[in-house]
């Protein structure tokens, strides 16, 4: 069985994030750029499976400008067989990139795809799930637990949902979008890092595709959070409850 990853170029989560002056997104000239922490996630848990067995090859997916091949390139240092990059400039919103990795799925025939649960720069939550719809297949979201069973060509999948947890069975091929405890992702050692470089990325174009990438969805504005107000020191718990009863009005 081959396994899908989708890894998603973005800001660095370390980085503090600057809106442009013109308001109409995020800079991202001059930014440390690096994968999605929950598309680290996705490749990790797909690298786990092949290791123990469960599939014979992990490819990785990136969709977006050209430094996109640097990200694939440190899927391919933590371990991934081969990279796919579709090609595409300016914003691709989250039914483009679902609809890319359909395209994709009739190429390449995994039996499951794993994706973050989010990107961390749009926070959409959308990738997974509309992929999944447009193939028609199950779907298990913010996995925390992924056992597949390959005679009865299944996956289980635990969730963390409000109330615990939530465990579901999945028909293969499948789609899977991984939460934060699912795993802790591996460092890429530097003969990997080494052995990634000549490793295989297969270069695509959506019209290659058959993807329209034009969108219905346009981003009006983009705008920083209002500056928080300074607090105030109190003297006495007394002032404190004061203050809750009268000011903020909460007791
Ligand atoms: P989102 O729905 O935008 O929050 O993204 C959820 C997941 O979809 C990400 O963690 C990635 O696995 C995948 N994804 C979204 N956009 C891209 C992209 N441009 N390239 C590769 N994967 C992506």
């Amino acid at each position: 069985m081959k396994i899908m990853v989708a890894i998603k170029r973005v800001v660095d989560y370390a980085v503090k994030i600057r809106v442009k002056s013109d308001r109409t997104g995020v800079e991202t000239n001059n930014v440390k750029m690096s994968m999605n922490p929950f598309c680290e996630i996705a490749l990790e848990e797909a690298l786990r499976i092949k290791e123990s067995g469960l599939a014979s090859e992990v490819v990785a997916v990136s969709m977006g400008p050209a430094q996109c091949v640097d990200t694939l390139r440190t899927g391919l240092a933590m371990g991934a067989d081969r990279g796919v990059h579709v090609e595409a400039a300016g914003q691709l919103y989250p039914l483009t990139v679902a609809k890319i990795l359909k395209s994709l799925v009739e190429v390449e025939k995994p039996g499951l795809i794993i994706l973050g649960k989010q990107a961390i720069d749009d926070d959409c939550n959308q990738t997974g799930q509309m992929v999944a719809g447009l193939l028609s297949w199950p779907q298990g979201t913010f996995a925390s637990k992924v056992v597949l069973d390959k005679e009865k060509q299944l996956a289980m999948v635990e969730r963390e949902v409000d109330g615990g947890l939530e465990t579901l069975e999945l028909d293969l091929p499948a789609v899977i979008t991984t939460d934060l405890r699912l795993n802790q992702p591996r460092y890429a050692t530097l003969p990997n890092i080494m052995k990634a470089k000549s490793k295989p990325i297969k270069k695509y174009t959506p019209q290659e595709l058959n993807v329209d990438v034009k969108s219905d969805l346009e981003v009006i504005q983009v705008t920083e959070p209002p500056k928080r107000k300074a607090g105030v020191i109190l003297s006495s718990v007394e002032e404190l409850i004061d203050k809750l009863k009268n000011e903020a009005r909460v007791i």
